[in-house]
């Protein structure tokens, strides 16, 4: 299922298969070098846009990419490969394998699977990494990899040159091959699961506090990508016709990289520029790299020159436009407005008959210091409770631990009758508490509507996501900015998309984390106004943690004191005005109430 106008799609599949046509027709009227040139684009972009599908969608760089290629290559080789070949120059092959003589399409089916079953082992693996410990584990995939080639004498020749592969990528085998790999990674990128991985690159911990499984999504793109990767070597092995590991290794996963990291990891529009511009660049510098006259004088020959270029470009591009040249869209998002697709609202209400939490002995230490000490808490739907405290107190640590971003050192919590110790984030989620955070976590990049959007298909099944979109949209106020880049919204702008966020998630409960920071008097009021409804309409229970105690005294049922990690006091905003320990917690730190 996709997530975008299908506008956009059409147009954008439209312009990959016109410019591949045309590519190729250009090229078959300039003649056989300029045909292998464009068979070797064809092929690299294959490649590059399938590291892009993972890279770029996740944010994770991977080195290792280029070990499925090897893989696709070897393993559509051998099974096409006659058997008399195989005889001569593979004589310890497994009897079916001697045997097998097949066309290059079952091949490559064949070889993509393989490579797909690889890729959910390693996948499974890697998904317990992240960020830079991710990438780090994927230059093992490859360096093991080509070990495993290497090794494996009996199947791979080893380290010597595998021969004999039929030569079947024609150019129209290639531009096919081209065009499938480009449509998949546009329809990928806007399909539900490549826009939860959109998100969780955009912040990771807000992506799961509003139900996206990030390690799923994660290795779908992993898997799928993998695939377009073996379908890349496996046509790269049959338009070589030769071919040894050291041709699925760095030089190689440089070259990919530079593409994509030039072009811009995050669209199909990038990759495929990054690669034009440096299969370009290194047509030309390979030229000169032979030495060449100027007419007047002779520039000898210097080794390493296309390297040194194309790392002069990534420097280039890394510098004007960390982003890659063409950025973080795709060009027809550039020219084609998204019309949401028309959908009657939804009621936000929560769909299960809400629980209650219930929290004890909630605490949490950070080295030496306890953050959050023996805490007890209630929450029940339709009630707003205040949780204040001066500042360093543990109000957030409190709500982290409650909403999964943190683990509990110790201590108890469930809703209803689901306990939900240690359990991630979106699990939380999926079971009826939503949040907002104290420094803001919106996908920057995303939408306003793709913000929210991402949060109701990823909790109750995702039923009705653009209603439920659009409502949380409406009732925040928030409808006229849908559209906008959610990053570049005022602050008191993003804490709204927050909300309603959060709202799409269809809670039961609401974690409120100083909602009304960065807002002036008459925007606070209306956000009171806002919350009051929310649980008189919806029945939703808040949380609300706020410094503003007008606010906290107006709105709240009840009201909890930290200070210190401790719970202080407790009671309706009347006894809390009365309680001496409050007053002295705060009176002692009456500066920090102003900030
Ligand atoms: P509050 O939200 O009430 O201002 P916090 O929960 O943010 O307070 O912080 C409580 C204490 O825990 C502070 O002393 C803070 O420095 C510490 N703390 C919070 N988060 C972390 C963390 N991730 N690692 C280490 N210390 C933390
Ligand atoms: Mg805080």
């Amino acid at each position: 299922m996709l997530v975008t106008s299908g506008r956009q799609l059409i147009f954008s599949v439209f312009a990959i298969v016109v410019l591949a046509l045309l590519a190729s027709v250009v090229a078959w009227y300039m003649g056989p070098a300029s045909q292998r040139i464009l068979v070797v684009f064809f092929v690299s972009l294959i490649a590059v846009v399938a590291i892009g599908v993972y890279s770029g969608n996740s944010g994770i760089l991977s080195f290792g990419h280029v070990s499925f290629m090897a893989i696709g290559a070897y393993a559509s080789s051998l099974l096409t490969v006659p058997a008399m070949m195989k005889a001569a120059t593979l004589p310890k092959l497994p009897e079916w394998l001697a045997s097998t003589e097949m066309g290059l399409l079952p091949a490559i089916v064949i070889a993509l699977l393989f490579t797909a079953l690889i890729a959910v082992v390693t996948g499974v693996i890697f998904g317990k990494l992240e960020g830079s410990a991710a990438t780090i584990a994927t230059l093992g995939l490859l360096i093991i990899t080509h070990g495993v080639i290497i090794g494996w004498r009996d199947v791979t020749r080893g380290s010597g040159s595998f021969f004999g592969v039929p030569r079947e990528t024609t150019l129209v085998v290639a531009m096919v091959g081209a065009v499938v790999a480009l449509v998949v990674a546009r329809l990928y990128r806007d399909s539900i699961s490549g826009l939860k991985l959109r998100a969780s690159r955009e912040n990771a911990i807000a992506a799961s506090a509003v139900g996206v499984n990030i390690r799923r999504e994660r290795l779908i793109a992993w898997v799928l990508s993998a695939m377009l990767m073996a379908l890349s070597g496996a046509l790269m092995a049959h338009f070589l016709g030769a071919f040894s590991p050291k041709s699925f290794y760095f030089t190689v996963t440089f070259h990919l990289l530079a593409m994509l990291i030039v072009g811009g990891m995050t669209t199909v529009t990038g990759a495929i520029a990054g690669s034009v511009l440096i299969t370009i660049v290194t047509e030309i510098l390979r030229h000169l790299e032979g030495g060449f006259s100027l007419g007047f004088i002779d520039v000898p020959q210097i080794f390493g020159t296309t390297q040194i270029g194309i790392a002069l470009l990534i420097l280039f591009a890394m510098f004007k436009k960390s982003d890659g040249l063409l950025g973080l869209k795709e060009w027809e998002e550039r020219l084609i407005k998204f019309t949401h697709p028309a959908v009657s609202q939804q009621s936000l209400g929560a769909v299960e008959p809400a629980g209650f939490l219930t929290a004890q002995g909630m605490t949490m230490r950070f080295g030496g210091l306890t953050a959050v000490d023996k805490v007890d808490f209630l929450l029940k739907p339709g009630e707003i409770v205040g949780l204040i405290g001066p500042n360093g107190s543990g109000k957030t640590t409190l709500l982290n631990m409650l909403s999964g971003v943190l683990e509990a050192s110790e201590g108890t919590f469930k809703i209803g009758d689901i306990v939900l110790d240690g359990v991630p984030s979106h699990f939380i989620a999926e079971h009826g508490i939503a949040r907002t955070f104290q420094n803001i976590r919106l996908f920057g990049h995303l939408s306003v509507y793709q913000n929210v959007l991402v949060a109701a298909l990823s909790t109750n099944g995702g039923e009705h996501a653009h209603g439920r979109t659009q409502s949380a949209l409406a009732r925040m106020g928030m409808s006229q900015f849908a559209d906008m880049e959610a990053g570049t919204l005022s602050y008191g702008d993003q804490r709204r998309v927050e909300i309603a966020r959060a709202l799409a998630c269809q809670p039961s409960l609401l974690f409120l984390d100083e909602p009304a920071a960065g807002m002036n008097r008459e925007e606070t009021d209306a956000l009171m106004d806002m919350l009051r409804s929310l649980t008189k309409d919806l029945g939703i229970g808040i949380l609300l943690v706020d410094h503003d105690l007008k606010l906290i005294n107006q709105l709240c049922d009840r009201i909890s004191v930290l200070n210190e990690g401790k719970l202080i006091a407790q009671g309706t905003p009347a006894e809390i005005r009365k309680n001496p320990a409050v007053i002295e917690a705060y009176l002692g730190t009456s500066s920090e109430q102003h900030q």
